[in-house]
């Protein structure tokens, strides 16, 4: 609800754009898939763990794609996983993101060259709204990766306006 004036009021009215209030909500309750690949997955783990508790930021991995809006990909993507990500993802409620956690899941991290067996960047199979750095990269650097997303979304339009 930034780029908007609120109007409040002695009836305290509040008014603004459909999209922000939707959008405003749907950045705040971010609903990660719970799943791990590699390495990568134990810094996931440690990030929604108590010390950095993403609670605070409405981030509550849930156990099923159904009732998730985001994906975060942590760790080493190899040819057999790539099936059950993209089915995993197809899955997964509209609208939803996707995060590639480490240098693994972005281009295929200390197997690019002569990792056979790894697919050099999870966005060959799933469509990647935000990259993280690192191998592993560290809770801050996910939590960064969450507030960036929470940017993306608050600028989307849900609801285009009609062309006349
Ligand atoms: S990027 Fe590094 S820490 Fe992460 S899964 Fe790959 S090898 Fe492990």
């Amino acid at each position: 609800m930034d780029n908007n004036e609120l109007k409040t009021g002695q009836g305290k009215i509040v008014v603004t754009q459909l999209d922000d209030l939707i959008n405003w909500a749907r950045l705040s309750s971010l609903w990660p898939m719970g799943f791990g690949l590699a390495c990568c997955a134990i810094e996931m783990m440690a990030t929604n763990a108590s010390g950095y508790d993403l609670d605070r930021m409405g981030v509550f991995p849930r156990p099923s794609p159904r009732q998730s809006d985001v994906m975060i990909v942590s760790g080493t993507v190899t040819f057999k996983m790539a099936d059950r990500i993209r089915r995993l993802y197809e899955q997964m409620a509209e609208p939803r993101y996707v995060i590639s956690m480490g240098s693994c899941s972005n281009c295929g991290g200390p197997y690019w060259e002569h990792g056979y067996h790894v697919v050099k960047g999870v966005d060959k199979i799933i469509p990647v709204d935000i990259y993280i750095p690192g191998c592993p990269p560290r809770p801050e650097a996910l939590i960064g990766g969450i507030l960036s997303l929470q940017e993306k979304i608050r600028t989307e339009t849900l609801f285009p306006a009609k062309k006349t």
